[in-house]
């Protein structure tokens, strides 16, 4: 079990991400074809391939420097709502991670939370919305309970990840304040938000990541 997430870690949980959004685009873009676009698939398809190149062209092996590289090519990759917000994520998992080469599950938290501080700048939404943070809050409060609880990264992305999936399917009930969906009123109601199923399968990519390489 690895007591902290180092570079190789860290370069396992985007991969892990990127591949499990890939596998699931279609049903992003049906979800989002229901109360949006039809385009949050086709949108996060491409911020994850970029993602990936992001990582595999790194060659220095410094966190903060691959992460930052990452955001860059997330908010780089355009599109709607969520790429800038996913971008700006990760700007601030780089920014917490600076000058260090490893993050135990206490900074790690303190990243995530960091991050999502960031992102929380950039939009109105509140917890209950219908939007993204639904699935990322819940997570990133799992890894500060996991912190508190002394869990190894494996088993605190592993709740971080069960929690990000139960706050994506709660959405389902909610009726969309915010983002193209609001437009719909309580047609909304009904269907998972797209973004929040997302971030749900992000959280997903890292667990697994970094469960498969536990020894
Ligand atoms: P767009 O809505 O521009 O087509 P996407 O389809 O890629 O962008 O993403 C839609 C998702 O973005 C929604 O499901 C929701 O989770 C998220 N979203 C939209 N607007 C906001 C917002 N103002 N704040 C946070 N998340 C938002
Ligand atoms: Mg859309």
């Amino acid at each position: 079990m690895p007591e902290t997430v180092g570079y190789d870690e860290m370069v396992r949980m985007l991969r892990g991400a990127a591949e499990k959004v890939a596998t699931q685009h279609e049903r992003l873009s049906q979800l989002d074809a229901a109360i949006g676009d039809g385009d949050h698939g086709t949108a996060m398809r491409k911020a994850m391939r970029l993602l990936a190149k992001a990582v595999g062209g790194h060659r220095s092996r410094d966190l903060d420097g691959m992460l930052s590289e990452v955001a860059w090519a997330v908010l780089g990759a355009g599109g709607g709502a969520t790429g800038p917000l996913l971008g700006t994520f990760f700007l601030g998992m780089a920014e917490a991670a600076q000058g260090r080469a490893s993050l135990d599950v206490p900074a790690l938290a303190g990243g995530f939370e960091h991050a999502l501080a960031a992102v929380r700048r950039q939009t109105k939404a509140e917890p209950g919305d219908k939007t993204m943070l639904d699935a990322l809050m819940p997570a990133v409060e799992a890894v500060r309970a996991s912190a508190e609880a002394g869990k190894t990264p494996p088993a605190a992305l592993a709740d971080a990840a069960d929690a990000a999936e139960r706050g994506a399917e709660a959405t389902t009930d909610m009726q969309a304040r915010l983002g193209r969906a609001a437009k719909l009123g309580e047609r909304s109601v009904g269907t998972a938000d797209p973004g929040a199923t997302s971030v749900a399968l992000m959280f997903r990519g890292f667990a697994d990541a970094l469960a498969s390489g536990a020894t």
